[in-house]
């Protein structure tokens, strides 16, 4: 595990990674691929420390509320977020500001966090979706 201090967050469909790499190791992940231009080992998971401060300026700015995703490239509940709690902040900010969630992970440590899908859930007229899939599906 590394850590940097991002530039940017969000992609232009309001994707976001907290972390790059994954620890989960599924045999059909296409994470690893070379398009996506890992400068480092896929399992050294590098880690946006400064994603929470990040994002809440970004919340802060848009005018419209909208689904943000997580988790299509890199899982957000890798074993390090148990102590690192950077989805958890993150969440905390969608439900600050208003915001719906989509979360993809093979994690069971989302459940730590349902209080916080079911606050977003009740806060914001947005659905906010999670998805914790099975071992052998597609990939996160
Ligand atoms: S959880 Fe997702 S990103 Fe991680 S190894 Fe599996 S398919 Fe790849």
């Amino acid at each position: 595990m590394h850590f940097i201090d991002a530039k940017s967050l969000l992609t232009r469909y309001n994707g976001m990674n907290l972390y790059r790499g994954c620890a989960h190791g599924c045999v059909y992940c296409d994470s690893r691929s070379a398009c996506y231009q890992f400068t480092h080992p896929f399992e050294d998971i590098e880690v946006k420390r400064n994603a929470p401060e990040l994002l809440e300026e970004i919340l802060k700015k848009k005018r419209q509320r909208i689904v943000i995703s997580t988790g299509s490239m890199s899982d957000p509940y890798q074993p390090c977020e148990r102590e690192l709690k950077l989805t958890r902040r993150c969440l905390e900010l969608f439900d600050k500001y208003g915001f719906g969630a989509s979360v993809i992970t093979k994690s069971d440590l989302v459940l730590r966090d349902i209080d916080l899908f079911d606050s977003i859930n009740r806060r914001t007229t947005l659905s906010s979706r999670t998805y914790a899939r099975p071992r052998g599906g597609t990939r996160c």
